[in-house]
């Protein structure tokens, strides 16, 4: 599913990718819908049909030697690019030897996460957050992991997704959060400057938090995961859109888990 925050607007506008078409999901918000699952996955790399899905789309073979789906791309402070054992260099170039933005955001409560500059406002949008504040720009995406492992003593990297879907988050000063953040790692991170060069790590001090809406009529007072490959035929009253989660009268989807799952949708 995509999202994408309209410049003239704050709530986030959704388009579910099925096949070769796009269906925006906004206006279907109040109606009732039904999704089917045939029964087919296809992996997101070589298209190739696959029993299972592993590392979130992917067939066995390609799971196995994507850089994607290597654990350091999720554990970041753990990158081997270095040591010259990327599984795939060029990509690794492309995509992790790149600027980062460690950000804080608010989705289920404040967290720290990174993103690459390009997936900026997506990844925010994509985890639910309703507040999102950059607060560091680094040269590489391992210097974002070592950032990130430092903050994680100070606030919580993960969202807490049944919090988030219950309802709006209460609102939090990140500047405030921010200037304290940056005072109390101030030691740890000029240690860390000396040791990778000055221009690694850059505190960002003008940036303005982004207020975030999502197009929600109605959160459900139960949170309740609903899951295709236990339910092919999911029907259901679409009662709004936050993170990459639909919610329905009877349960909540996270889209995001059924990459590559061959979906139609009936409205
Ligand atoms: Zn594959």
């Amino acid at each position: 599913m995509l999202a994408n925050l309209p410049s003239d607007e704050s709530t986030v506008n959704y388009q579910m990718v099925l096949g070769d078409q796009q269906v925006a999901m906004n206006p279907l918000i109040g109606e009732s819908i039904t999704l089917v699952y045939a029964g087919e996955i296809h992996c997101q790399n070589c298209q190739r049909l696959t029993k299972k899905s592993y590392s979130g789309g992917f067939c066995f073979p390609c799971s196995q030697k994507l850089a994607q789906c290597d654990l350091c791309f999720m554990k970041p402070e753990t990158c081997h690019y270095a040591h010259g054992t990327c599984r795939e260099p060029e990509w690794g170039v492309q995509v992790c030897m790149q600027d980062h933005i460690v950000y804080l955001a608010n989705s289920s409560g404040i967290k720290v996460g990174i993103t690459r500059i390009s997936q900026m406002p997506t990844r925010w949008l994509d985890q639910g957050a309703t507040q999102a504040l950059p607060i560091f720009r680094v040269s590489s995406r391992y210097h974002s992991g070592l950032l990130e492992v430092m903050f994680k003593n100070h606030v919580s990297d993960r969202t807490d997704w049944r919090k988030m879907l219950r309802g709006p988050a209460e609102k939090i000063d990140l500047l405030e959060q921010r200037n304290q953040l940056q005072a109390e790692c101030a030691d740890e991170i000029k240690l860390l400057q000396e040791k990778l060069g000055e221009n690694a790590i850059t505190p960002l001090t003008d940036e303005q938090t982004l207020e975030i809406n999502y197009p929600v009529q109605q959160y459900p007072q139960k949170v309740s995961s609903m899951n295709f490959d236990k339910t092919p035929e999911i029907t259901g009253k679409l009662l709004g859109i936050k993170g990459q989660y639909l919610i329905m009268d009877k349960g909540v989807l996270n889209i995001r888990k059924f990459n590559g799952y061959q979906i139609t949708m009936k409205a």
